[in-house]
């Protein structure tokens, strides 16, 4: 077992802190070393200032020196992936269309975490605007799996992962629109939560698909992701699809659920058609776990589960055609040198032509087709449809028993470039992640295994707003088990 400083769980960076052991700004320099010791083999950084995240640094001794410390988060350097909004900061969502922009607010998770004293260290690397599985999409260069540099560490929170794996953050913050905390966690031997709809507000999340769309927390353990939860969520009247009612305390609560004897489902389908078997190994290790536990653990089905992916990619893509209508080349975008002076949309055709990458432009395409008035039945109603059914699906499950383990990603990481000349197969390694978006339940990634060196995922679904219940049942796994300790050999 590592004893690093830059291995060691935020909790108990959080103790060292507050006994005095050890101050933020020496954490916090050791995390700079870190980073500059390993990311230009890794890649998870778009950009970071040393300068800023030791201020914060010292801001934050100096509060603790007075007594007046904000909580287990404060002097905690986290990692934002490039997608969220903090003041004076780049935001570029890995995009050329982006590479200039500088945000003028804070997002609200962001405002958060500085209510809460927390280093905000870094801009993580992305699949641009959040699209895709790799973080190969990405106009900085690809981020690469510390497990193996090979490897594509998923995506497309692919940098988030990465430098938590990597020890380059104590804890980062994610987004999941079909996948992308829970997968690039599975890949990267992390845990990853993506909250109920509702749960975190998109309030300054550059927006992909607004009604898929979560911002989540990512950590080395279940209680990290706890205390991260606990951070951002919360109602926000600046996003109106932001949820009323006040959150638990996840760590207390998760506690006072230890040892339940939970119902535990199995959706056939997500078993069916596994083609790595050794990806599944460490699962049906994970279930026979459970099952020891005396938990009761019971087949289900979710019967539209074939068409989530298709679904998926209708919905998606019309949300992102509209969404990034906005990068227009005229506000703050990246605006083509040449165009043709005489007409004006020319300046949006040059410059979106320019600043847009191969896999964003594909799904405008798709996203302005499916909405056009002669396809919009055929297709976005559709899908609008059967996304209602494969909610229904996950609420009949739940009459049944209280959450659902599945693998969370079909195979171990992939390596680099071998998917990406095949959208669809890159789009098939979220057949598992997928549906809870469209359903908008909570889940959660947690590491039970490797194969071939390759760290794989247990995956947990749970019912909506319970996300203590998934923090619960994950931590009896994590308990039981060593992986919170074990990292890349870098
Ligand atoms: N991989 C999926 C996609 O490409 C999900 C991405 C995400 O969750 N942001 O759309």
């Amino acid at each position: 077992m590592t004893q690093e400083i830059y291995y060691k769980s935020a909790s108990e960076l959080s103790s060292s802190l507050s006994r005095g052991e050890l101050s933020s700004v020496e954490l916090t320099k050791v995390i700079i070393e870190r980073t500059e010791a390993v990311d230009d083999r890794v890649g998870a950084f778009n950009s970071f200032s040393a300068e800023d995240a030791l201020a914060q640094a010292d801001a934050s001794d100096q509060r603790r020196s007075a007594g007046q410390a904000l909580g287990p988060l404060d002097g905690i350097p986290i990692g934002i992936k490039d997608v969220l909004a903090v003041e004076g900061q780049p935001l570029t969502c890995s995009s050329k269309i982006l590479e200039n922009f500088i945000s003028p607010y804070d997002a609200t998770c962001i405002q958060k975490l500085k209510k809460r004293g927390a280093v905000l260290w870094g801009r993580l690397n992305m699949d641009e605007f959040a699209m895709g599985s790799s973080t190969e999409n990405s106009a900085r260069g690809a981020t690469s799996n510390p497990w193996n540099l090979d490897c594509v560490p998923g995506g497309s929170s692919g940098g988030s992962a990465a430098a938590v794996a990597a020890g380059e953050a104590a804890l980062a913050l994610g987004s999941d629109t079909g996948g992308s905390i829970r997968q690039p966690a599975s890949h990267c031997g992390i845990v990853g939560l993506k909250p109920t709809y509702g749960r975190v507000s998109r309030f300054g999340l550059a927006a992909f698909a607004s009604s898929l769309d979560q911002v989540g927390p990512m950590g080395r353990s279940v209680e990290d992701v706890a205390l991260l939860l606990q951070a951002i969520s919360g109602h926000d009247e600046k996003d109106s699809t932001s949820y009323q009612e006040d959150c638990p305390d996840y760590s207390l609560a998760m506690e006072g659920l230890k040892n339940r004897k939970w119902k535990l489902g199995l959706p056939k389908e997500y078993f069916a058609n596994i083609a790595d078997a050794t990806a599944l190994e460490p699962v049906e290790k994970a279930i026979e776990f459970y099952r020891s536990l005396g938990c009761e653990i019971k087949e289900v089905s979710l019967p539209h589960t074939e068409y989530a992916v298709a679904t998926y990619y209708i919905v998606a893509t019309a949300e992102a055609s509209s969404n990034l209508a906005r990068y227009d080349g005229i506000r703050y975008t990246h605006r083509a040198e040449k165009f043709d002076d005489k007409d004006s949309v020319d300046i949006y055709c040059q410059s979106r032509a320019e600043g847009f990458g191969e896999e964003v432009k594909r799904r405008v395409i798709l996203g302005t087709y499916v909405l056009s008035s002669g396809y919009y039945d055929a297709y976005y109603l559709k899908a609008q449809k059967t996304r209602t059914l494969i909610r229904q699906d996950f609420v009949n499950a739940y009459n049944e028993v209280d959450a659902l383990l599945t693998p969370t990603s079909p195979s171990p990481a992939f390596k680099k470039g071998s998917k990406s000349e095949d959208p669809l197969s890159m789009y098939l390694s979220d057949i598992y992640t997928i549906s809870a978006n469209l359903a908008g339940i909570p889940g959660i990634s947690l590491p039970c295994g490797y194969s071939d060196g390759l760290p794989i995922g247990l995956q947990i679904l749970g019912q909506p707003f319970k996300e203590e219940e998934l923090l619960a049942i994950a931590r009896e796994f994590e308990d039981a088990h060593d992986y919170k300790n074990q990292h890349p050999n870098l």
